[in-house]
């Protein structure tokens, strides 16, 4: 079942301006965030995968949220699951939400949709830019490339905001990695936008899905954190960012992007919130184990 959430086009004017000239980069094949820098920043093609975003000129009216529906069951777990019935969010021109090319899962559960649309709206109400969104699930779940879990609907990976050198948004077209400082890896004429990804963090924490991770690097984590308190925001949003974020032991440290998990919709009694324990590898399959979460 296809059930497309929309929302009601931005106007044209004020999408990113990198249609033309901005060269899509895909790390096809790469397995976690250090590798999507090797292939598409220190591979020197940094300047054709990045552009500047126009700042929005208009602002979008969200149809209803449609909160409610009753579709999406995740099933079994993260790592070994599947989806029934998934909504497929919906990145077409004029949303608030822009779907990075290289990453075409695009189901989840009802739950994590919404999620992504009320975030979206946050941070277009506050910065005017759309949020960058690379894969959820497959329509039916199960394995997909380049990921171990993103089987069952509850996960999605979301893009960092990015700044140039004159402090202008740069909209890409798939992941830049950052330092614990905030630099970029392979180029240090970008920073992460801390304020921006402050927004994301704090849009995602904040509403009634219950957001069970949010994994990103230490250091990132810590920039967002110090962000939070010397902008006031307020205790209870600080205490729940702090507890969803952290950087994920045996994967990627996500240096690159937030990858989002939900829990269990209540709804979804077959789903199980932890992931399935590999069996213990052998030294062998160790070497080839660097699958992001
Ligand atoms: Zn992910």
């Amino acid at each position: 079942m296809t059930v497309a959430i929309g929302m009601r086009a931005i106007s044209r004017s004020s999408a990113i301006s990198c249609s033309v000239g901005c060269k899509l980069v895909r790390a096809s094949g790469f397995q976690h965030d250090l590798a999507v820098q090797s292939r598409s920043l220190i591979g020197g093609v940094v300047a054709a995968s990045l552009c500047l975003a126009t700042e929005a000129r208009s602002k979008p009216v969200p149809k209803s949220l449609g909160d409610g529906a009753l579709s999406g069951q995740s099933i079994g777990h993260v790592n070994a699951g599947r989806l029934v019935h998934g909504l497929r969010l919906d990145c077409a021109n004029g949303t608030e939400l822009r779907c990075l090319p290289a990453w075409s899962h695009r189901w989840g559960t009802t739950e994590l949709v919404t999620l992504l649309r009320r975030t979206g709206h946050a941070v277009w109400e506050t910065h005017h830019v759309q949020l960058g969104v690379g894969d959820l699930s497959a329509e039916h779940g199960g394995p997909i490339p380049r990921h171990a879990s993103h089987q069952s609907g509850r996960d999605v990976d979301i893009a960092f905001f990015v700044l140039d050198a004159n402090d202008k948004s740069v909209a890409t077209n798939d992941y830049i990695g950052f330092r614990d400082d905030g630099l970029a890896i392979a180029s240090p004429a970008l920073r992460f936008d801390t304020k921006k990804n402050w927004t994301v963090v704090a849009a995602l924490v904040s509403g009634p899905v219950r957001v069970q991770h949010i994994f990103v690097s230490n250091g990132l984590r810590n920039l967002l954190l110090a962000y939070g308190h010397a902008t006031g925001a307020s205790a209870d949003v600080i205490a729940r960012a702090a507890r969803a974020m952290h950087q994920p032991g045996g994967a990627s440290p996500h240096r690159n992007h937030f990858h989002v998990r939900v829990a269990c919709p209540t709804d979804s009694k077959a789903c199980i919130e932890e992931p399935r324990r590999a069996a213990p590898a052998t030294p062998h399959q160790a070497v080839s184990k660097s699958k992001k979460p």
